[in-house]
């Protein structure tokens, strides 16, 4: 196995390789119609990424009524892992090229740990993937982290669920463990470059993915590419104030989006009406478990509970509002709805947002917007954060490059 000796020379061989990973194999010929380059011209790049072992030709094309044209795809040896921390687990996978999952492993662990106890339990992670001869060569890795985060520096940035994590050096340390570049952005966002990637959003361009997990938070997917805003924490939406007077927020502040409408906010709101005997269902769930989750209010839910059924109801409205707004503001092409907590309420919690949504946005911005829940589930966070990584490596003067990447060996074993 060739592990990668550089990075794209220019910027024709770096769309040839994004055009690889996102498309699949696909002939010479029509590779050469997409990047609108002359065969003599594609030949002579082909030529090179193949040097670079970037690039394999594999068979020919099925013949179009002219020669044959060879089929070419990326590297099989090409390797990204994408590994999303979450509040309260870890999940590492191991991609090829095209970031199809070879291999995924995932522990519990409270975030609340701090950096040292978490990024073990990442690394004990890679090295079962290791073990079973999945992550040898890494040509990079995607971090995804609960909080926000500081792209450039690779830093989480007071992360309100974090304690312990603020400016430590998240990136740094994984590059210098794992050996290869290494990209670390907010959870929110990686989730969004995966539903774009491998989700229902393949074919848009501008997205909002919404995650209801612990708390909330949007991905902004501008023309294909996450919009982070000028510090960092665009789309964090879970602290829109949606009325004055609210609970109390885990920032501090009062009337927060997340204060209203989350796993947290749902897990508060349960217990106190199973303890003001609001609620059998949940009573009992309550006595029997000791604790309530958003999970239990979906299935309380479920069962027909009218005080369950009327928490996702309210949350979803709260969400709904807030969501109107945001189309109002970015017209975007699709919303996904995803995370832990969505995915556990579904449908009745969809339906509720989408009737929110199309009664309070103008016609103009919702005429043709599907608003749907994410289908990856747990695959959304890795598969963005190895296509993050993915999307650094297979790049061509890269601005970030002198700042991420500084001593890094690009396709360096990993002998941890
Ligand atoms: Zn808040």
């Amino acid at each position: 196995m060739r592990p990668l000796s550089t990075r794209p020379e220019n910027a024709r061989q770096a769309h040839l390789l994004r055009l690889l990973r996102d498309d699949g194999p696909v002939s010479r010929a029509e590779l050469g119609e997409a990047v609108h380059l002359s065969r003599a011209k594609l030949v002579d790049e082909l030529e090179r990424l193949t040097e670079m072992g970037l690039v394999e030709t594999s068979g020919m094309a099925a013949s179009r009524g002219g020669r044959r044209s060879a089929m070419v795809r990326l590297a099989s040896s090409l390797r990204f892992l994408g590994i999303d921390i979450g509040a309260t687990s870890v999940d590492v996978a191991v991609t090829d090229g095209e970031l199809r999952v070879l291999g995924q492993v995932s522990e519990s662990v409270d975030v609340r740990r701090g950096p040292d106890s978490v990024l073990a339990v990442v690394l004990e992670l890679v090295g079962k993937l290791r073990a079973e001869g999945l992550a040898v060569d890494i040509h990079g890795a995607g971090v995804g982290v609960p909080g926000p985060v500081s792209f450039r520096d690779g830093v989480p940035v007071a992360p309100p669920i974090m304690p312990g994590w603020d400016q430590f050096p998240v990136r740094t340390v994984l590059s210098q463990h794992l050996r290869c570049p290494v990209l670390l952005d907010n959870d929110v966002n990686i989730m969004a470059l995966g539903e774009m990637h491998a989700g229902l959003a393949r074919s848009v361009e501008d997205l909002l993915f919404v995650k209801v997990g612990t708390g909330v938070g949007c991905g902004i997917v501008v023309h294909g590419a996450v919009y982070r805003g000028a510090s960092g924490s665009a789309g964090d939406i879970g602290h829109i104030r949606v009325d004055d007077d609210g609970p109390v927020c885990s920032c501090g502040n009062v009337g927060c989006l997340e204060a209203y409408f989350s796993g947290a906010a749902l897990a508060r709101d349960a217990t106190e009406a199973a303890r003001a005997g609001r609620s059998d269902v949940l009573a009992e769930r309550l006595s029997e478990s000791g604790t309530l989750t958003a999970a239990d209010v979906a299935a309380a839910a479920g069962s027909g509970d009218q005080v369950a059924v009327e928490l996702v109801r309210a949350g979803g409205g709260r969400l709904g509002l807030a969501l109107a707004g945001l189309v109002s503001f970015f017209n975007p092409a699709m919303v996904v709805i995803g995370g832990e907590v969505a995915a556990g309420l579904g449908h009745p919690l969809l339906a509720e947002i989408r009737g929110v949504v199309y009664r309070r946005s103008l016609p103009l911005a919702t005429g043709n917007l599907p608003i749907v829940l994410s289908e990856l589930g747990s695959q959304a966070g890795v598969v963005g954060a190895a296509r993050l990584i993915s999307d650094s490596v297979l790049s061509h003067g890269d601005a970030l490059d002198r700042h991420v990447f500084p001593r890094a060996r690009i396709g360096a074993t990993l002998d941890r």
